[in-house]
């Protein structure tokens, strides 16, 4: 039967549970893989994992393998398994359909789940990636050509990204052949792929962030060609005048932020936020102003979460495409490269830092 292997587990709800510890890897049964992890990228949600603010164990288990964002290869296939080779690279899905199969889960869209039992790897009621081997269906994986494999950790937050501008460009679907001008406040992993992906379809697209006009997350905005606009000592609406956005992409949750972004829509525009906030924030909003524009300019404020099948292979896609289009620019969101002993150090973020991953 399998083996052993290492893998960085949590207590969730408990505040710095993570150890390094061995959990069993079993045989693959049918429809099923053996996996071997090369990568696992780092995010927001696994430092408050980590912290305790999030997380819940798989059943019947007190403790919860992390890691949702995975490079995987190949390495045994269970009976039945047609299509696949050892050696193949993959990404995992996240998300899992509900056990009442839902009308959306039912029909692969499990992002859009009604019931809200969807369980989710590393995240929710379900082991995640940070281990060196797993067993997992075929049915859940996305394969991966092997010239993507430097990259190819992007592919799950890439897949939410592709999620959230479909929305947004869905939204604002008003016909206009005029060019489209996009704003992504925040220039992390989100919103410096989110830029990515407006301007390989062609918008012109400013990015909002509080780091210098020096930072390497700038340098990524304007080398796939979009605007750095530097808010690290002026407001978002001072530093971007009369300008105004036919859709936006907010990324960093920060309460403030969102209202300025929806104030800066233009006639027809759409917001799509994408930050998750814990806790509570309040601030000040001109309710009444907010409700006159959306209402009189037909603007649009909608949130977007996770992503289906079909996200992840167009991910897969748009990797494949700025390979030639930007060389080595997705590359250069990986700042961080960490082996699985010095996991603590991928979790800790400094503000040059774009995406951290875990090597195994
Ligand atoms: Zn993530
Ligand atoms: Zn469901």
């Amino acid at each position: 039967m399998g083996a052993d292997c290492m893998a960085v587990t949590v207590t969730p709800g408990e505040r710095d549970s993570s150890e390094l510890c061995q959990v069993p890897v079993g045989a693959p049964g049918r429809g099923q893989v053996r996996v071997k992890t090369l990568a696992v990228g780092v995010c927001g949600t696994d430092v408050e994992i980590t912290s305790g603010g999030y997380g819940q164990p798989p059943l019947g288990s007190k403790r919860l393998v992390i890691g949702h964002e995975s490079l995987l290869m190949v390495d045994a296939l269970g009976p039945g398994v047609s299509g696949w080779n050892t050696g193949q690279l993959a990404v995992g899905i996240v998300r899992r359909p509900c056990p009442e199969r839902c009308a959306p889960c039912s029909r692969g869209r499990w992002d859009l789940c009604v019931t809200g039992n969807y369980l989710e790897r590393g995240i929710k009621g379900l082991d995640g990636f940070m281990r060196e081997s797993l067993v997992e269906d075929v049915a859940f994986l996305v394969p991966v050509p092997t010239s993507l494999q430097p990259v190819a950790v992007l592919v799950e937050p890439l897949s939410v990204v592709t999620k959230a501008v479909e929305e947004a460009l869905r939204l604002r679907d008003t016909g206009a052949t005029a060019p489209i001008r996009a704003l992504v406040t925040g220039a992390g992993p989100i919103g410096l792929l989110a830029a990515m992906l407006f301007r390989s379809r062609g918008l012109e697209v400013w990015v909002a962030d509080r780091r210098p006009a020096g930072s390497p997350k700038a340098a990524v905005v304007t080398a796939c060609g979009a605007r750095y606009v530097d808010t690290s000592a002026t407001d978002l609406d001072d530093a971007v005048g009369d300008v105004r956005f036919d859709l936006a992409i907010e990324a960093t949750g920060f309460a403030p932020l969102i209202f300025q972004a929806a104030a800066l829509l233009a006639r027809d525009g759409a917001l799509v936020l994408t930050g998750v906030t814990s806790g509570h924030h309040s601030i000040d909003v001109d309710a009444n102003g907010l409700n006159r524009a959306m209402v009189l300019e037909n603007q649009i404020i909608a949130g977007s979460v996770n992503a289906c099948r079909a996200h992840y292979e167009a991910a897969v896609t748009s990797l494949e495409k700025w390979q030639s289009q930007w060389p080595g620019l997705a590359g250069q969101l990986i700042t961080g490269r960490f082996p699985l002993t010095h996991y603590r150090e991928a979790l800790v973020k400094d503000a040059d830092a774009i995406k951290s991953v875990v090597e195994l």
